[in-house]
């Protein structure tokens, strides 16, 4: 089992230490398609999965998710998050066992969804569907300092339940494409967003999983070229050994694109100053 670079307690400290007001953008990755980004104070916590739920579900079946990288941190400990967001309805990207516990641990903490999984994540998460924030295509909610706009997401097909957003805050854009692969237009719709960092999954198709594909290392590095993103960040790897990729041949594709793209470590803190020279 892969440990954390840094998990629990150690992840909360850095977390605490870095969260200082000085218009720089951080980010910790937490596994999967999990994100944290920190900025001016406010938090926002992109699809986390931060239970065991899946390798439960699947246990003795014939697609049993088994964990490659400890849990990061219990979500219940995340008690200071403003914003989470959910992309679609699979359970790594709306995991009851996760959202509950934060929206627990967080009395205002603010759900956002795709309009069209309202009823779909008010029924999985008992909430009451008036709940959540939805964002049809196009949409954008301003939630502290963070402006949130839903873009379209193919997993594989385009439809309204899959989406990306793109995160602006200060001087940043961030944009957390989802589950997807890449759709006809799908630079042209986001290369006006000028986006800074761009977090894509590198797992690839393989039909043999029977579950929805997503870009691979080699389109995610070139759809961060194609889009004019400054930096790729590779996930939803090293979660399930059934469903995983090599960051090597991500690293190796970006070296070839001439793309910047930098790998993180399960817990591991990324800072807007490394594109400072950039
Ligand atoms: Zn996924």
């Amino acid at each position: 089992m892969i440990v954390p670079v840094q998990k629990d307690d150690d992840l909360l400290l850095d977390i605490g230490a870095a969260d200082v007001r000085d218009g720089h953008l951080r980010l910790w990755w937490l596994g999967q398609s999990g994100v944290l980004v920190q900025f001016d104070g406010a938090h926002l916590l992109l699809d986390p999965y931060l239970s065991d739920s899946l390798t439960v579900k699947y246990a003795n079946t014939d697609t049993p998710h088994v964990r490659m990288t400890e849990r990061v941190i219990d979500p219940a400990r995340l008690d200071f998050i403003d914003v989470v967001t959910s992309s679609h309805n699979h359970t790594d990207h709306l995991d009851a066992e996760t959202l509950r516990p934060l929206l627990h641990a967080n009395s205002g903490l603010t759900l956002v969804i795709a309009e069209a999984n309202r009823a779909f994540v008010a029924s999985r998460l008992a909430i009451d569907p008036a709940t959540p924030v939805g964002l049809a295509m196009g949409q954008a909610t301003e939630q502290g300092p963070f402006r949130i706009e839903a873009v379209p997401a193919a997993h594989e097909a385009l439809a309204p339940e899959y989406a990306g957003f793109i995160v602006r805050c200060g001087a940043w854009t961030l944009y957390h494409s989802g589950d997807t692969v890449r759709f006809d237009g799908m630079a042209d719709l986001l290369r006006p967003h000028a986006i800074d960092v761009a977090v894509l999954p590198i797992n690839g198709r393989a039909p043999e999983r029977r579950v929805a594909g997503n870009l691979d290392a080699v389109e995610a590095a070139t759809l961060g070229r194609d889009i004019g993103a400054r930096v790729v960040i590779p996930c939803h790897y090293e979660m399930f050994t059934f469903n995983t990729a090599d960051p090597a041949t991500f690293v190796a594709a970006c070296a070839a694109l001439g793309q910047r793209g930098d790998v993180l470590r399960c817990g591991e803190q990324w800072h807007s100053s490394a594109l400072d020279a950039t």
